[in-house]
Parts: C-alpha cells; structure tokens; sequence
C-alpha cells in the first residue's frame, strides 16, 4: 500500500471531510511500513476496507424548546467497525458536530478499542445539538427524541453507545430511560456510563482522566521522570479534564492552568480538590465559561479572556477538550516555556503540525489513542459486571485500569521503540492497533 495512493482517492471522495481525512492519513502514515511486511493484508484489501465505516445511520431529531418551539437536529450513529466485538464508543452533542468529526472519532475508536484488550469494535455517534444554555428539561427532550430514532439499531450485544463531549452521566440517564421504555428490555447493558443504582461501574466517571495520568506515569518512568512536583496545565473543564486533575493533585503534581472557549484560568498555587470539584457544578450549568472558576475563587486563579492553557509554563501539557485544540504554534510556544512532555488526552487534540514540532523536538509525545483509552476501557469493564449481574469494589475497577493503561503502554513499546531506543507513541499505538483489528479481519473473510 501506498498512503500517499489512497489518501488521493479518500480526499477525491470526501473532500470536505477534513477530521476525517486528518486522521486517516495518520494512522496509515504510521502503518505502512508494517503493512507492506505483510502481503496477505494487501491482498486481503484491508486498508481499503478498515478506512469505511460498516455503516452510518443518520436521522432527524425534533424535540420542543421551553418557550415552546419546535427544533430541529441531526443524529448520528456510525458503526465503524465490528471485527473484535459490539460496536462501541461514545456520543458527541455539539454544535459543530458533522459526519467528518463521527467518522474520526469512530475510525479512532476502532484502534483505541483494540488497545485495550478487551473485545470491543469502533463506533461514535451524536448530533449537532448544542447543550450551551440548554434547561434540564430540555435536555431530556432532546435525548428522548434521539433515543426514539436510534434504539432500534443498538443493543448490549450489537452497539454499546456512551458519553464523549456534551454527554455525560445525566444525558446517559434520559437515553437509558427511553431506550428501556421503547425496547422493553430491562437489562442494564445497552449503554455505559450509567448512574451507580442502575448498573453503571465504580470509577467510570474518574476513568479516562485516571487512565491518562496512569499512562503519563508509564511515559514518564520510561524517560527516568516522576510526576511528584510537575506543574501541568490542562485544557478544558469537563469530566476528562475533570478526572485528570484529580489524580493528577493525588499524584502530588501541581495543576496551574485550566481552560475553557472564553480563555484560560491560571492557578499559580494550583487547583485545589475543592476547586477541581467546582469543576463538575461549571460543567452541569450548561454554561461553558471557564471563567465561572475565577468568579467562585477570587484571588487563586487569574483569568485572561481569549488565551489557551498552552501559553502557561508547565512541565506537562494535557489537551483534555476536542480535537485540534493544540496547534504547531502552540507546541513551539510550550517547548519554549520549558515543557518537555505532552499526553493527549482528547482524541486528536493535537495538529500533526503540533505532533511534528514534539517529536522532531526530543519532547515526550503520546497520542489520544492510548492516553484516554482507560475511559472505553472501563466502559468494557462496565459491559462485563453488566454481564454477569454484578458490580465489583473501586479497588477491583482500578487494578484492572492499571492493568490495561500498562499493557497498553506495552504495546506502543512494541511496535514503537525507534533504533536508538526512544519511543514513538504514536507509531506504536497505531500499528498495534491495526495489527489486532487487520488480524481479525482477515480471519473472518471477505464481509
Ligand atoms: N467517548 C469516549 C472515548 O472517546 C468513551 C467511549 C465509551 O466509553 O464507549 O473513548
């Protein structure tokens, strides 16, 4: 295979699907060269067929307002790939959702998924809906109105939707809901992030940010550093965000910037829990102001409108928001202010600009893929306890997440390691994926 061959008919095909196209070219970028080892994958045509979504279902979405207008949405949900298990992945609600941001985010499922170790396919879903500003009540319209057009194409054994930006444990319990009311199946399993009475997982909520500091631990052990006494800023203020500072804090490292679209927050002394907890109250407020932080504490934290957590001095850099939120500026800017180390944790949070700047820097890189991979992770593990009717300690859910945030950092050595013995986290995380998903696939014939 040649990136460069397909990558031309991708982008004659789906010109404008820009995330789409970004992240495609940097997986194969990162594969070709394993692939090309293996013929029976060339014949098999698996490139041409792991970079196409199984299927897409998309759908209008009407619900009334508070002020009792109609509006209207789009839905989404694309099943992107099933070969080592049930669709999997989480649902966006956000203004600028489109089928090109769907399809990124389930082509990177499909390999963060496969990190993991647990038998789980690719998917992502969501709509164009914008929680900003929204009511409680009209949140729940909403998600019972996506609910009554997507129901019939999940099930804890097909498709396994979950949170991602704008869905959290509340939307979870509106789709839940409905979802038991029209399917009427009353098993707990058809979607994860679930409220602890009702069949969620302990340290579900805490996952993908816990999983992210375990895996920046493994980096940085791995480079002879600690974390004890490192001053991160972070981006964001959601439950990823949210997560990360508090095992971060747990950690003994210093949090002294956080961000939001109206600038960034910076906490020369570091958050404190009591402001890390703030976080999950600015979040429920549907508000979307970084700012609210500075409002509540006066005095601690500095706000500055329009600026990004990446103009602050840290050692490490933690994008916890969306995708291309940190730009090759911003990463020239930050290796200007001493950072040495950067662990994605949104999922394409950085440019490959941005990557470019790290890597050919000597900066410590790891992407999205195996950083926030211990969310879907322990949405698995939510599966399996849903599975078997049971419901294990916090103790048993962390020893597992540790577990598989070092198998797969062990992984990335695998298939990463350069010649002089540094690591390329982002080849490894690739190629280890796609090996599991491509070995799959070829095992299973041609479907
Ligand atoms: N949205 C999260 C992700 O990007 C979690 C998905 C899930 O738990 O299914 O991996």
């Amino acid at each position: 295979m040649n990136t460069n061959n397909i990558m031309a008919r991708l982008e004659a095909k789906y010109p404008l699907e820009k995330e789409y196209l970004q992240a495609v070219r940097e997986v194969l970028e990162t594969i070709e060269e394993t692939y090309n080892q293996h013929p029976e994958f060339e014949k098999a045509k698996i490139v041409e067929r792991i970079v196409e979504p199984d299927r897409i279902f998309t759908f209008r979405v009407t619900w009334v307002d508070d002020k009792g207008e109609i509006q209207t949405n789009l839905g989404y949900r694309i099943q992107f790939n099933s070969a080592i298990g049930p669709y999997k992945g989480g649902l966006r609600f956000h203004k600028a959702v489109t089928p090109s941001m769907l399809k990124f985010l389930g082509f990177e499922q499909t390999f963060k998924n496969a990190l993991t170790t647990l038998p789980m396919g690719g998917a992502k879903g969501g709509s164009d809906f914008d929680p900003v500003g929204k009511s409680d009540a009209e949140i729940m319209r909403f998600c019972q109105a996506f609910m009554l057009e997507l129901w019939n194409n999940i099930g804890p054994d097909t498709d396994v939707p979950a949170g991602d930006v704008g869905v959290g444990g509340r939307e979870i319990g509106y789709l839940d809901g409905m979802y038991k009311k029209l399917a009427r199946e009353y098993n707990t399993g058809v979607l994860t992030g679930k409220g602890m009475t009702w069949g969620g997982s302990i340290l579900r909520p805490e996952a993908t940010g816990y999983g992210a500091l375990y895996f920046t631990q493994h980096v940085l052990a791995q480079a002879g550093k600690e974390i004890k006494g490192c001053k991160i800023a972070l981006s964001g203020f959601g439950n990823v965000a949210w997560g990360a500072a508090k095992k971060a804090i747990q950690l003994g490292a210093k949090i002294v910037a956080i961000s939001g679209p109206d600038g960034v927050c910076e906490i020369p002394e570091g958050l404190t829990p009591e402001m890390n907890d703030y976080m999950l109250v600015m979040r429920a407020s549907n508000h979307d102001k970084v700012e609210d932080l500075a409002t509540r504490f006066p005095g601690k934290t500095v706000f500055t409108p329009g600026k990004k957590s990446w103009s602050v001095k840290c050692d490490i850099a933690l994008p916890c928001a969306f995708q291309n939120e940190l730009n090759g500026d911003d990463a020239a800017e930050l290796i200007k202010n001493g950072t040495w180390c950067c662990c994605e944790v949104s999922n394409m949070g950085c440019t490959p600009e941005a990557i470019h700047t790290f890597q050919s820097k000597g900066i410590l890189f790891a992407p999205g893929k195996a950083v926030n991979a211990g969310g879907v992770a322990t949405s698995g593990l939510e599966m399996t306890q849903n599975a078997a009717h049971l419901a294990w300690t916090a103790d048993e859910v962390d020893a597992k997440l540790h577990q598989i945030m070092s198998s797969i950092h062990e992984q990335c050595l695998q298939y990463g390691t350069r010649e002089d013995g540094s690591i390329d986290y982002v080849k490894g995380a690739n190629v280890a994926g796609f090996m599991k998903v491509a070995t799959a696939m070829l095992e299973q014939g041609i479907i």
